[in-house]
């Protein structure tokens, strides 16, 4: 769903990645890899606000991590219901049982292990409502949490309201436990214009994605099918517009730690 915050507003087709990957080779951030985020002996949490926004945020990272030895723990928030309002085509119960199938589907592309090393969580938060249940999530994530985990989840300044709360409660949770947090920009890109001075280019590192990792995301990223097509109901275009697609295609993921 598109939402707006003060001067962070998600409309229109957003930053062309014409206009960021000229930017963004000059500044490319510090550089990273996988075995250095998570490094051996801890857990990679992943926690979307959204079932997607794991991949847009962090796929490339989760192929990569997935040929290590590393547990992995991916945290649902919400169901992402309130994608489509007022749709005939795709009403919150469809919504509610089809994005967490296609969650499953893209994390297949990604080659996530099974078993004891990989778990997911979903739990259940209203979409859309996050902003004011962010002392519920923060506490549900306490739960789930420990020292040890490196925790990825949406930046706190990313310009949808769920994925500000989600940030939000992540801190306050990583912080209690003392756990690593790592944010990830992900509508960021589509409100920021290069070297805006709001995002904080000073904690940024980027990860390489080889060309196996990049493959599996882009397949990945095609799994979700119910944000990727224009809903006739409404006369809605897609959720993931051409731009939003290009940016997650890019051949690096940027963090700010
Ligand atoms: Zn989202």
């Amino acid at each position: 769903m598109v939402a707006v915050i003060a001067d962070r507003a998600i409309s229109g087709l957003g930053t062309s990645e014409e206009e960021w990957l000229p930017w963004l080779a000059a500044h490319p951030g510090t550089p990273v890899d996988a075995d250095a985020l998570v490094p051996v002996g801890h857990r990679a949490v992943v926690v979307a606000p959204h079932p997607d926004d794991e991949v847009l945020a962090v796929g490339g990272l989760l192929a990569q991590l997935a040929r290590l030895p590393r547990a992995m723990l991916l945290v649902a928030v919400t169901d992402g219901t309130a994608s489509h309002p007022g749709s005939t085509v795709w009403p919150a119960e469809r919504l509610a049982s089809e994005r967490p199938r296609e969650s499953r589907s893209a994390w297949d592309s990604l080659a996530l292990p099974t078993g004891r090393e990989f778990e997911a969580r979903r739990l259940g938060f209203q979409d859309g409502r996050l902003q004011s249940l962010r002392a519920e999530l923060a506490s549900a994530l306490t739960h789930l949490l420990r020292p040890t985990d490196v925790v990825f989840t949406t930046w706190r300044q990313d310009g949808h309201p769920d994925h500000e709360a989600t940030g939000e409660a992540c801190a306050t949770a990583t912080a209690g436990c003392g756990a690593r947090l790592i944010e990830v920009p992900v509508w960021a890109w589509h409100w920021a214009e290069p070297g805006d001075e709001r995002l904080p280019w000073q904690r940024a590192s980027r990860l390489a994605l080889d060309a196996a990792s990049l493959r599996m995301k882009r397949v990945a990223v095609d799994a979700f099918t119910s944000q990727l097509a224009a809903d006739p109901s409404t006369g809605a275009g897609p959720i993931l517009r051409s731009t939003t697609v290009q940016r997650a295609h890019r051949p690096f993921e940027i963090f700010f730690s």
